[in-house]
């Protein structure tokens, strides 16, 4: 079996206690990987490290452009190692293995070669003063940064984190999910070949309460904690932070709306939704998890949906053919299954879809439901989408605003106007207009409401990850 340790001040190690806990492969259903249990001890020793490193090191005092070369050595070495971490996340959580190779190998290079060039190519403003004075700023490196991150993208969401914390001076420990340990600590190997000096990037593994999560999130030593994973786990998160007052950015649950008006496209609108409801086994932040479409063209649209849901397929995820793979875990899996036990009990219907054998749901499209039921209201994580119809645009905005979350938002259309005027109205952090999933990493990132507190991205990741001061200077007597 493989054997996952964490990576601390430049060295693969054991947990101090010791212990180990099992990883566990959906599809195998079997243990695959071994992985050391971190605790308190575990995770006082890695910031310990990532202190040492960021205090006396080289990494926060290097000239941008040697820092930058190591991140793009970093990325080099990622796409040479794609196929390790496509068996690493696919054994860990799932994913087809395909969607590794194409998608989230490729965009975590793009991340840390993203970060680099940006850190290394930012400005700062000067303010000239009628006092005879100016002031500028500058943009100093925070310190320590804890990032916790989920198993829905494993490697893609660790360097989302990982590559601007570090283009911007720090040092991290990246606590990654239990359920998804694997990529981390080659992410950690491969960093250090890179060239990053030892305790720069440390990986901690372990648990969330009482565990390696929070022992970082209440560390005193620890500057900044960015996280991503449950809205609840946010909460408790943004509290222990709070104790010593470290600035947090949390990226959270969603329950994305997508609009569908009779002008739009039908075609690229069903290839998008099934798209957003159903890619990762709808394991998705952002995923496209409440459907409205207007009255006239609402039989069509579901007729046309549950067709390219049903030619969706499922199976073992190292197969290339395989577009929906198992759920994460067997909790998850009793989770997401729950919500189809509700439909029949609240008047809904399964039109296509369902459990399967082994940890699968078939991508799923429910009909007849109210939008206050608890599959339109709640985050499923699951391969699960109810479809309802609406009558005109401000029934539209009032049904996908109505919600705890505001992640993300889809509009449908063919009237320029309603799709600009639509985006205005929509109360979430990022809305597509006729596409889905396109990221541009200079905008803007992160949820209103239960969906997030703070943005990344571009400048935002730069306002997060340093401390930006301000320098007065006397320039006339
Ligand atoms: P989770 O909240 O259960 O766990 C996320 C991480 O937090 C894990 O590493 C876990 O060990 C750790 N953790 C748990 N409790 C903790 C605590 N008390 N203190 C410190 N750390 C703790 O989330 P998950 O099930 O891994 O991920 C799925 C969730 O993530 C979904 O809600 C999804 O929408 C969300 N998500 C959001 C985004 C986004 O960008 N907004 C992206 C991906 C996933």
């Amino acid at each position: 079996m493989n054997v996952v340790r964490h990576v601390i001040g430049g060295d693969e190690v054991d947990s101090l206690g010791r212990r180990r806990f099992e990883s566990v492969n959906p599809w195998t259903q079997e243990p695959w990987a071994e992985v050391a249990l971190g605790e308190q001890q575990d995770a006082d020793r890695a910031v310990e490290a990532a202190r040492r490193a960021f205090d006396e090191g080289p990494w926060p005092r290097m000239g941008t452009a040697e820092r930058r070369a190591i991140l793009h050595r970093f990325a080099d070495l990622i796409l040479e190692h794609a196929a390790e971490f496509a068996l690493a996340d696919t054994s860990d959580m799932g994913k087809p293995l395909s969607d590794m190779l194409e998608q989230d190998v490729p965009r975590a290079a793009h991340n840390f070669r993203f970060f680099a060039d940006h850190a290394a190519l930012s400005t700062g403003e000067l303010f000239p003063m009628d006092s005879g004075h100016h002031a500028y700023e500058q943009f100093d490196p925070a310190g320590v940064v804890a990032a916790i991150s989920p198993w829905n993208f494993p490697l893609m969401l660790e360097s989302w984190k990982v590559a601007p914390a570090l283009a911007w001076g720090n040092t991290v420990v990246l606590k990654p999910a239990e359920e998804s340990p694997t990529s981390a600590s080659l992410l950690g190997r491969l960093g250090l070949e890179a060239g990053l000096p030892p305790g720069v990037l440390n990986v901690l593994h372990g648990f969330g309460p009482d565990g390696a999560g929070e022992a970082l999130t209440t560390h005193p030593q620890v500057d900044r904690v960015t996280f991503t994973g449950e809205s609840a786990t946010g909460r408790a998160v943004a509290a222990a932070a709070a104790s010593h007052l470290a600035p947090v950015s949390l990226e959270l649950g969603g329950k994305g709306a997508s609009i569908v008006f009779a002008d739009a496209d039908l075609d690229h609108a069903v290839s998008w939704s099934v798209r957003a409801a159903f890619s990762n086994a709808g394991q998705v932040c952002l995923a496209g998890s409440r459907l409205f479409v207007e009255a006239p063209v609402y039989d069509e649209f579901v007729e046309r949906l549950v067709a390219a849901a049903e030619s969706l397929v499922l199976g073992d995820p190292a197969d290339p053919a395989t577009d929906v793979g198992p759920l994460s875990s067997r909790q998850h899996h009793a989770k997401v299954t729950s919500y189809l036990d509700d439909v029949p009990l609240v008047g809904g219907k399964v039109l296509t879809g369902g459990r399967r054998d082994g940890w699968f749901v078939a991508p799923t499209v429910l009909v007849g439901l109210a939008a206050d039921a608890r599959p339109c209201r709640e985050e499923i994580f699951g391969p699960i989408v109810p479809v309802l119809p609406f009558e005109d645009e401000d029934e539209a905005v009032r049904l996908a605003n109505d919600s705890p979350f505001g992640l993300n938002a889809m509009c449908f259309t063919t009237n320029l106007s309603r799709g600009h005027r639509v985006a205005r109205r929509l109360r979430a952090g990022t809305v597509w207009v006729n596409c889905f999933f396109v990221r541009d990493l200079r905008a803007p990132f992160g949820g209103v409401g239960d969906s997030g507190v703070g943005r990344e991205g571009g400048r935002y990741s730069r306002e997060f990850f340093t401390e930006p001061k301000a320098v007065v200077m006397e320039i006339d007597r």
